[in-house]
């Protein structure tokens, strides 16, 4: 018998199964992947640590987060900066003065938020109310047009003005020369891969891999006091209200015999027609070196293709409109009646969660098992 039985190991499930066995509990965790750590799985090809589902940058405002999770890793300092390739055309994003110089030739401040805003007038916005008419209020049409336009809908796979605003205000806006992705105190990669962080988390807390709870629920269900389930919660419920909708990618990557490919971690084709989203170029993320600061003669890349998910699919970002939450609502109320379960985590709570917030309502739920109060490092 097991106090807490943890299914997934994302880093949902390996910081409850941290906290919990530190407060004297006894956990299992169970994983339906061959793998630990869930989405942030790193796995060494070359000499380098490839995001196998997909890049991920941890960043933060949360400062017990960051020191949290500073336990497991050494962070390095990278920071994100992506660029956009529009046929052809590089911008820097996020957007700021080096994006707006290369678009419209402006060279102050004043005259970028001047084109911002005649944009924006011309469009006749007042109050946006989805995706497209946030966008335009927040960089006008003609980045709209060529960085956003088709790059949002080859993600989402729906029009822009059928999105919910809240996903393009995820990214900064600035009229300064800063290229930093995230509007973050802390940012960086943890050396050595998410992998060694998670192995770290889970370090003395026993795991089974190759594992999945929907093959013996009755068992598993059998075998602890309290399950904490990370996985889709639509799943759980044997999609018996319907399917939540997720989006789904598709990784096709290459190592290729060269150093260089695209000089940059990311960079995004923002063009409706290149059928993928963004390259990856996993070494840039560790500036190129290997553990012994050499430098790499190979190089991995991986190019994303978005989907809409289908059963058999990964499951990767929710999709938060008014529709699915809806439906979502109607799935947690079943949840809340489950009384030996909890849900959380990016599926099991159907939220776009970053990383670190995944790691602050962990830590939250934690203590209010643990200790019975709530606190607010998710707040
Ligand atoms: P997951 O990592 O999905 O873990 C859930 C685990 O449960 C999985 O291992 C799964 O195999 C297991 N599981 C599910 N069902 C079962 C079952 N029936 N039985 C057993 N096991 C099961 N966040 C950032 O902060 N920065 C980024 O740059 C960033 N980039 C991202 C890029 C992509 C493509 C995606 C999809 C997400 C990104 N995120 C990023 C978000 C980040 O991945 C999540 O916040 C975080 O990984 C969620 O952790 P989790 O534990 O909730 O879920
Ligand atoms: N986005 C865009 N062009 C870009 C990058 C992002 O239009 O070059 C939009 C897109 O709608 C995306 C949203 O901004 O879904 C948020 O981007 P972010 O990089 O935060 O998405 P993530 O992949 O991290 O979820």
């Amino acid at each position: 018998m097991y106090d807490f039985l943890i299914v997934g190991s994302g880093l949902y499930g390996a910081t409850l199964a941290r906290q919990l066995k530190d407060a004297g509990k006894s956990v299992l965790v169970i994983d339906k992947r061959p793998n630990i750590a869930g989405n942030v799985y790193t796995k060494k090809m070359e000499g380098i640590n490839v995001h196998i589902y997909g890049a991920h940058i941890f960043h933060t405002n949360n400062r017990e987060v960051w020191d949290y999770v500073n336990r497991f890793a050494v962070f390095n300092r990278f920071t994100n900066s992506p660029v956009a390739n529009y046929k052809g055309e590089l911008y820097s994003l996020p957007f700021n003065m080096y994006t707006f110089n290369k678009m419209w030739g402006v060279i102050t401040p004043e005259e970028a938020a001047a084109k911002i805003e005649e944009q924006k007038k011309a469009a006749g916005i007042d109050t946006p109310k989805n995706l497209e008419e946030q966008a335009i209020s927040l960089v006008g049409t003609d980045i709209y047009e060529k960085l956003i336009k088709g790059y949002t809908q080859k993600q989402w796979g729906r029009p822009c003005n059928e999105l919910p605003s809240f996903i393009i205000k995820r990214l900064p806006v600035r009229l300064t020369f800063d290229n930093n992705y995230f509007n973050a105190l802390y940012q960086g990669i943890p050396v050595g891969g998410y992998t060694k962080m998670v192995e770290n988390m889970l370090d003395g807390i026993e795991v089974k891999l190759s594992t999945d709870y929907f093959d013996d629920r009755d068992h598993f269900n059998s075998i602890a006091d309290k399950i904490i389930y990370t996985g889709p919660i639509d799943a759980y419920f044997e999609y018996r209200l319907g399917n939540l909708q997720y989006r789904s990618v598709r990784f096709e990557t290459e190592v290729l015999d060269k150093p260089n490919f695209q000089g940059n971690a990311a960079v995004n084709y923002t063009d409706a027609d290149t059928p993928f989203t963004r390259i990856i170029e996993h070494k840039w993320f560790e500036f190129g070196k290997d553990e012994n600061g050499n430098d790499l003669p190979k190089t991995v890349i991986s190019r994303e293709y978005s989907s809409e998910w289908k059963p058999g699919d990964e499951p990767y970002y929710p999709v938060n409109d008014e529709k699915n939450g809806k439906l979502y609502e109607e799935y947690k109320a079943l949840a809340e009646k489950e009384e030996k379960v909890i849900f959380g985590g990016r599926l099991g709570e159907y939220k776009y969660y970053d990383m670190d917030q995944v790691i602050a309502v962990a830590l939250d739920k934690a203590r209010e098992l643990v200790t019975g109060t709530f606190t607010i490092c998710s707040q």
